[in-house]
């Protein structure tokens, strides 16, 4: 055990800081940015430096898409669909081996705790690989009924080709898994971009991939700038389909940018969830629920149940068992296995959380709890915000309509149903929605009514590869998850044969 801060982390995790810097996967081989540039990889939690990561520049996505384009007719192209499986099988199994590193990983160069790393994030992106490693062997054509006499068609699945893929830094673990095991499972190669802030699980990702035993060339990982290299990927001729999540703005430019070979676009972006507590609800389990909504990953994360809508009759009470959970939260170093709250992610995300803080106070928004920037010991080295409270705030607020990104929940009071449900869906957003209820009638009525990819009733913020993730209106378009992924990341084609 290596003491970097006063929490020690493992053997395996200090000898891959230790493999710094780190470099750009590039057809099979990590290699130096080309021209030799590297930036440094920082913990959010105490502003200590991890290690220091190739910065790459558009000729290296373009060495990158070269070998990415000449795997998709290598070997991986000739390999049968159970060859694929095998493979895939082989990655998901070193994941779930290495869980507790990349746990460890995920959490020294994002912030979140250790507690979330371990049981959330490290397993699930194995299950993400175990969810799309059984699907090559299963995706198959038709044989659509025709009315033309004398002819057989049918219809190959084919992959859509080289993929292009950029996540935000909040759940790299997640996000990579996630997006790659559809696209590999439909036999397509991959150009992957992390967050610049957020590259290090990632590339321990890219070193089990390797290990698995992909063909060179098939999974490439290029670190830098979104500006940048970002840019040069959606811009890229010869990148037949680019995955994106991220925000909104980050979304319509890329929209823009990959218009030159009206390349296919899955967009997951930004989102403002609103969670909705009816006064028939079980209270202990609507506030537990809706504290965590709100604060998972200190409010950094894309469903976070952001705008909370109260029944006016417990309104009172709701508020007041929030903020009694607010002020016990255990909040600081991401490595410390009691904290709830680990810091924000870095200066810039911080001031744009205080910005939104200070324009919620003037906008007419009292705060019930928190609203500073904790200081001494630990939280000097850190930008660490406890959960934080909004009331009296009206509908057209920035704290109650735009995306935070931060531990700051305004809520609202409401009488009916109907309203409940045009304020929720009153929004430039439709990722996910949240709905507290004993009222099975209900339950059902606001899961027809709500205008967001996913609503979540007597429970929040569940994921599961068989079912749909992805966003209405200015959330994005296309989805994770379930088999609408696998439609998305294969092209279609129709084959006419005559009898005559
Ligand atoms: P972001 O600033 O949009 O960045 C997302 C990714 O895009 C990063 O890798 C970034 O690179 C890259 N990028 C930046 N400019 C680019 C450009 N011009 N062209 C192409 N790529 C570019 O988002 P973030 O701050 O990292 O993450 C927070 C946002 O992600 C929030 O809006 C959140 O709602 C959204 N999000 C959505 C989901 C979902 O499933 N819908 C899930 C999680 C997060 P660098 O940052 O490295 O420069
Ligand atoms: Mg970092």
């Amino acid at each position: 055990m290596t003491q970097l801060t006063r929490f020690q982390i493992s053997e395996a995790t200090s000898a891959f800081l230790g493999r710094s810097p780190h470099k750009l996967l590039i057809n099979g081989r990590w290699v130096d940015a080309q021209d030799h540039q590297t930036y440094r990889s920082y913990s959010p939690s105490d502003g200590s430096s991890l290690a220091e990561v190739a910065l790459a520049g558009a000729a290296d996505v373009d060495r990158a898409v070269r070998a990415a384009r000449a795997a998709l007719h290598g070997e991986w192209g000739q390999m049968t669909p159970a060859q694929r499986e095998s493979i895939l099988r082989r990655f998901a199994d070193l994941i779930r081996t290495h869980q507790a590193e990349l746990a460890e990983i995920e959490s020294l160069d994002v912030g979140k705790p250790i507690s979330a790393t371990t049981a959330i994030d490290a397993p699930v992106a194995a299950q993400n690989v175990y969810d799309f490693a059984g699907w090559p062997t299963k995706i198959a054509g038709a044989v659509p009924a025709v009315s033309v006499p004398n002819h057989l068609v049918y219809t190959r699945r084919e992959p859509v080709g080289v993929v292009a893929i950029i996540i935000p830094w909040n759940y790299p673990l997640i996000h990579m898994t996630q997006k790659i095991a559809p696209a590999l499972a439909c036999g397509n190669t991959v150009v992957f971009k992390p967050a610049q802030i957020a590259s290090l699980p990632v590339i321990r990702l890219g070193e089990l991939l390797q290990e698995a035993g992909f063909p060179p060339g098939v999974v490439n990982i290029v670190t830098g700038r979104g500006s940048v290299i970002g840019q040069a990927l959606a811009e890229h001729r010869d990148i037949d389909k680019l995955a994106i999540t991220g925000s909104t703005a980050v979304g319509r430019s890329v929209i823009q940018a990959s218009a030159g070979n009206i390349k296919r676009l899955a967009l997951e972006l930004g989102s403002k969830a609103p969670n909705i507590i009816f006064a028939d609800a079980d209270l202990d389990a609507a506030v537990n629920g809706s504290f965590g909504a709100a604060f998972h990953n200190s409010g950094q994360s894309c469903v976070a149940g952001s705008r909370l809508y109260v029944q006016a009759s417990i309104f009172d009470e709701v508020v007041n068992r929030l903020t009694a959970m607010a002020g016990k939260a255990k909040i600081g170093h991401a490595l410390d296995p009691e904290v709830e709250l680990g810091p924000i992610a870095n200066e810039s995300q911080f001031n744009t959380i205080q910005q939104y803080i200070d324009r919620g106070l003037a906008q007419g928004g009292k705060l019930q709890s928190g609203g500073k920037r904790l200081t001494g010991g630990i939280y000097d080295k850190g930008f660490y915000l406890p959960p934080t409270l909004f009331t009296g705030q009206g509908d057209e607020a920035a704290i109650a309509c735009e995306e935070i990104f931060g531990p700051v929940l305004p809520i609202f009071p409401f009488e009916t149903e109907v309203e409940a449900v045009a304020r929720a869906n009153d929004s430039d957003y439709g990722l996910a929605a949240g709905v507290w209820t004993r009222d099975t009638g209900r339950a059902l009525r606001m899961g027809d009514a709500l205008k967001a990819g996913v609503v979540w009733v007597n429970t929040y913020g569940l994921f599961d590869g068989a079912a749909p993730f992805g966003g209405f209106k200015g959330s994005g378009y296309g989805r994770d998850n379930g088999p609408d992924v696998i439609d998305a990341f294969t092209e279609v084609k129709a084959i006419w044969i005559s009898k005559e």
